[in-house]
């Protein structure tokens, strides 16, 4: 039977020490590797919100250490309880064939079940608002005008074509946790025979109908370099996120076209040789 109290499966590892929060989530080592990047790249926006890094117990000691150099508040926490027939429906290999995935390639590490642990930010109601930011995201500037925005705010998923407007991108978003916002979605989360063929992304877009946009520049997708390079301006980019293929894979399939933002996410990763953003040179075709 699954559970909606919402006290229940959050363990942080310290007290908060700000009423604002950027959020982030890691079940496996890889995302603990995209984290380490986001979180140094947060910091160095001068920012003084809480970085909460939620994760699971399946995430090493090792793997989180280097999290504690960017002072990240760790929130251990279960997968959300919900139905074994839910669980299968979204076992990789079922989303994968029910709604394949045509225009990129999800790495071996990505499992679509774990997405959406991401709704238990709305648990955090120690914040007032927070930001959620995918593990596989850097923060380019500081963005924390965006804890004014209302729930829901997301931008579109913008790296093809006008059409992308319609739907919203899951990897950056303004929320207000809430217990009772928190226990409503978990209800119509697991509905019988739901299936969620974008996982959280399109449970969110569903469940906020009426989502306020955020500017594309708040989640810049790193698509967007090589099909619609005339939108592409280092200056005005507040988010960068490496949706589908993530720059620590091997074999990357797009390594050479994304080669330049693949180098800035290692500065970030590694803290050095990180550039003057603002100088970088716009894509060549442009
Ligand atoms: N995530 C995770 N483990 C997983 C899948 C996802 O920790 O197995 C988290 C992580 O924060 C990741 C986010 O959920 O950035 C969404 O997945 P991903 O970024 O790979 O999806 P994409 O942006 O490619 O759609
Ligand atoms: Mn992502």
């Amino acid at each position: 039977m699954t559970s909606t109290d919402p006290s229940e499966g959050l363990s942080p590892s310290s007290p908060p020490s700000a009423d604002h929060a950027y959020v982030t989530l890691v079940t496996n080592t890889d995302y603990a590797l995209g984290a380490r990047a986001l979180a140094r790249s947060i910091r160095l926006t001068g920012t003084r919100a809480d970085i909460v890094v939620l994760h699971t117990a399946s995430v090493s000691i090792e793997a989180l250490a280097p999290l504690a150099e960017f002072q990240c508040r760790l929130v251990e926490t279960d997968l959300l309880p919900l139905s074994d027939a839910f669980n299968e429906r979204h076992q990789r290999r079922n989303v994968h064939e029910k709604a394949p995935f045509t225009k990129g390639r999800k790495p071996e590490f990505h499992s679509p079940l774990d997405n959406f642990c991401k709704l238990r930010l709305w648990q955090l109601s120690e914040y007032r608002r927070c930001v959620f930011i995918d593990a596989d995201a850097i923060v380019l500037k500081n963005i924390d005008r965006l804890f004014a925005y209302p729930e829901f705010s997301a931008a579109p998923n913008v790296y093809e074509s006008l059409a992308d407007f319609h739907r919203l991108n899951s990897g950056v978003f303004v929320a207000q946790p809430s217990r009772t916002t928190f226990a409503q979605m978990l209800a119509r989360l697991d509905a019988p025979d739901a299936f969620w063929p974008r996982t959280d992304q399109t449970f969110l877009q569903t469940f906020f109908p009426d989502w306020h946009g955020l500017p594309v520049t708040m989640n810049m997708l790193q698509y967007v370099w090589f099909n619609m390079p005339d939108l592409w301006d280092w200056r005005s980019i507040g988010v960068l996120h490496f949706q589908y293929e993530k720059p620590w894979e091997k074999d990357h399939p797009r390594a050479e076209i994304l080669q330049p933002l693949i180098d800035l996410w290692f500065a970030y990763l590694t803290g050095n040789g990180i550039p003057e953003i603002a100088s970088l040179p716009n894509p060549a075709c442009r």
